[in-house]
């Protein structure tokens, strides 16, 4: 059944207005006539069955039938990754969307090459990927942000998994080792950290380094496999 993320509040008989592009989706692209059904989430409310109930020039209107899913949301886990260039960002926000990430934090770091970033691109992609995977929220995308700035205001009792290109600890067994709780990921650009980086980062005390395999990953492959191996090691992969 097609899925929409709406912005509006979900309760029980309600009006939904879906946007005027998202009206097209529904009844050009997905063909869907007055009566049919789909589900719609906005990330606060949990998911909705709705029904279309009229069609107007100005966009669809559906009212909702029934919750199906109560809200809930997946682990804390947070994706730090270095600005990199356009389709490997681009994918990088939609594979971490499937992979349940919480919110996308963009960082420069000393090597970091693009600065142009098309953050409504990147919002639109991970909407996307949210309504396919089946997930009830749709991560934030934080605009870039300096790795050093965002070290000095970083949030008590939050891990930080270091994936460093020139080695670490194993990630499986960091991770089982440290344990549940709120982490983020840390993925350098294309040229990998600055030594002064590297040596910043390993000296905190809340930094776990680790290494992702005998090979040098691209950020986007990188992100994709630190995402798995914490999934699996301290997420929601086990229930
Ligand atoms: N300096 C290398 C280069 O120029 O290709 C490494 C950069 S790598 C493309 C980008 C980022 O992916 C690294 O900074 C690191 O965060 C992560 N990464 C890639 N391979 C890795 C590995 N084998 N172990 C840990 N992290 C890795």
């Amino acid at each position: 059944m097609v899925r929409l993320f709406v912005q509006s509040a979900l309760s029980a008989d309600a009006a939904v207005l879906p946007t005027l592009d998202q009206s097209r989706y529904l009844t050009q692209v997905m063909r869907l006539k007055l009566g049919d059904s789909l589900l719609v989430f906005n990330g606060r409310d949990g998911e909705w069955r709705c029904v279309i109930t009229e069609i107007l020039k100005k966009g669809v209107v559906l009212r909702t039938e029934e919750q199906v899913r109560p809200q809930a949301i997946g682990p804390d886990v947070q994706l730090l990754i270095s600005v990199v260039k356009k389709s490997a960002l681009e994918f990088a926000v939609e594979k971490a969307t499937e992979l349940g990430v919480r919110r996308v934090g963009l960082v420069v770091t000393h090597r970091t090459q693009v600065q142009h970033v098309r953050m409504d691109r990147l919002d639109a992609i991970a909407v996307e990927a949210a309504e396919q995977t089946g997930r009830l929220d749709v991560p934030m995308i934080d605009e870039p942000a300096k790795l050093g700035d965002l070290l000095d205001g970083w949030e008590a009792g939050r891990r930080l998994m270091f994936c460093d290109e020139t080695g670490g600890a194993p990630a499986w067994e960091a991770l089982m080792g440290a344990g549940a709780g709120p982490w983020t990921i840390l993925i350098g650009p294309e040229g990998g950290f600055s030594p002064e980086e590297r040596e910043r980062l390993r000296a905190l005390p809340f930094t776990t380094a680790v290494s992702l395999g005998p090979r040098i990953l691209r950020a986007d492959t990188a992100a994709v496999a630190a995402l798995t191996l914490w999934q699996a090691a301290v997420g929601d992969w086990e229930r």
